[in-house]
């Protein structure tokens, strides 16, 4: 059956995360744009395989959808407190962190307050057609619009030596609600060490009764580090460092994301803290019959089926002495890749590349081969070009004001010139200018 073109707009977004929930809320006030927003789930949800009943926000609540761009939006954390009227009562709880529960609970209300947001649509190809975008899009729909932000998110990183065994007893942290707690495995290793490993662990060793008896933790890293969320430290968080990050050579950037590392891939130090504390209790307390391993410095090499077990080989990256972990269940908690969507393929060629990656200018849009009035905007992409907070929430709704100023070409949201308070030295030139778009 041939497609039905359903509309045309001004700009259109593909998948509703928070990167894209976050635009859409500020255009919610802005009606010169028209806009669309299509997502594949049937309604709004975050890392469901993740989410721990306990699982918390590393980052403030206020670092929410639109505050850091518009405070007085309607959209806000704390306006959603407001309506549900337990703004007392939040404040009174005295949190240090709030749940992930809680701020998807925020994150859907905003989702249901807004009339241009499409579920159940799931974007198969983005096409360029006449200076239009032309998404098609499952239920058999394509619509045209002249700018496009994608917001798919990123893909869970995968070590090739797992892939091909992908499945019930080996699959990514992404799955791990999904899949672990149907099987109640005797053996587990976990593989990472950043967050979600930890908070693996945790619902593992907090679950001993399920009749686990064997549970390791394999990390590259030299320790189970913490998340430096240090007031210095989180000024990498900013708009105004992240436009500093922007203009530095790509080798510079490069070499500074390898060392701001623990500032967004750490462990929280209140989970390091449960996850000692839970060991101390099952180990010396309850003296219960676990095998427990938390092996640092090792690397997984190889997979391989053993019997009815999974034969983890990790390597010791000091010694580079082999040895191997048996276990009924490899959870592969490694991460997060940023890849082309495979939904841009078809178009890629029209885009200048950085590193097999879309380059970015200033305002989050891919940069042409040739000029072009039509811009393709990337969320939750520019780790390389705009820095370690990219993916996180922390520059949410500035990237967000950033990229709708852009499509308005004038500074509809006002983006913060404050100082900096640490001195660095300014790059030389400009890699590229901000640019005004009409
Ligand atoms: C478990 C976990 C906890 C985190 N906690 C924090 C935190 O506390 N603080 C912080 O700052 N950061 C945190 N992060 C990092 C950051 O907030 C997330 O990565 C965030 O989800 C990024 O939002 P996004 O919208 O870019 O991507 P995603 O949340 O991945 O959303 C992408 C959306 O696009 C949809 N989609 C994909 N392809 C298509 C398609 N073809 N058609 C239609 N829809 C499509 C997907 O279904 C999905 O809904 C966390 C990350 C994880 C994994």
């Amino acid at each position: 059956m041939a497609s039905t073109i359903s509309a045309v707009y001004d700009v259109v977004g593909i998948g509703v995360g928070p990167s894209n929930l976050s635009v859409a809320a500020l255009l919610d006030g802005i009606p010169e744009l028209s806009a669309a927003f299509f997502e594949r789930n049937d309604a709004f949800a975050w890392h469901p395989g993740l989410l721990f009943r306990d699982a918390r926000l590393q980052t403030s609540f206020l670092k929410d959808l639109v505050t850091f761009a518009d405070p007085v939006n309607p959209h806000s954390f704390v306006n959603f407190l407001h309506s549900k009227q337990r703004l007392h009562q939040f404040i009174n709880a005295d949190f240090d962190k709030i749940t992930r529960a809680e701020f998807i609970e925020y994150m859907t209300w905003v989702a249901t307050r807004l009339p241009n947001l499409k579920f159940s649509h799931d974007v198969r190809e983005i096409r360029f057609h006449n200076d239009m975008f032309v998404a098609r899009i499952d239920p058999n729909i394509e619509v045209y619009s002249k700018h496009v932000i994608l917001g798919v998110g990123r893909r869970p990183y995968v070590p090739p030596c797992a892939r091909p065994h992908l499945g019930d007893a080996v699959f990514h942290a992404s799955e791990f609600l999904a899949r672990a707690p149907r099987s109640r495995p005797a053996s587990v290793t976990i593989v990472g060490g950043g967050q979600s490993a930890a908070e693996i662990f945790l619902y593992c060793i907090r679950n001993i009764d399920s009749g686990l008896k064997q549970l390791t933790w394999v990390t590259k890293r030299d320790n189970f580090s913490p998340l430096d969320d240090s007031p210095f430290t989180n000024e990498y968080f900013t708009p105004l460092y992240s436009k500093y990050f922007f203009e530095l050579e790509a080798d510079k950037r490069i070499a500074l994301l390898n060392a701001q590392k623990l500032a967004s891939d750490g462990i929280s130090a209140s989970t390091l803290r449960e996850i000692y504390q839970e060991i101390y209790r099952v180990k010396f307390i309850e003296g219960r019959a676990l095998d427990l391993r938390l092996l640092v410095d090792h690397e997984l090499t190889a997979l391989d089926r053993a019997g009815f077990k999974w034969a983890a080989s990790i390597c010791d990256t000091t010694t580079g002495e082999r040895s191997s972990v048996l276990s009924d269940q490899v959870v592969l908690a490694t991460g997060y890749e940023t890849v082309v969507p495979r939904q841009i393929e078809g178009i890629r060629h029209l885009f200048e590349l950085e590193r097999e990656q879309l380059r970015l200018k200033h305002d989050f849009s891919a940069s042409w081969r040739v000029p072009c009035r039509s811009r393709l905007y990337l969320q939750n992409a520019g780790r390389r070009s705009h820095g370690i907070a990219d993916p996180n929430l922390s520059l949410l709704a500035w990237r967000s004001a950033t990229i709708i100023n852009s499509l308005l070409g004038r500074e509809h949201f006002v983006v913060p010139q404050n100082e900096h308070l640490i001195e660095r030295n300014a790059p030389q030139q400009t890699r590229q200018p901000m640019e005004q778009i009409a």
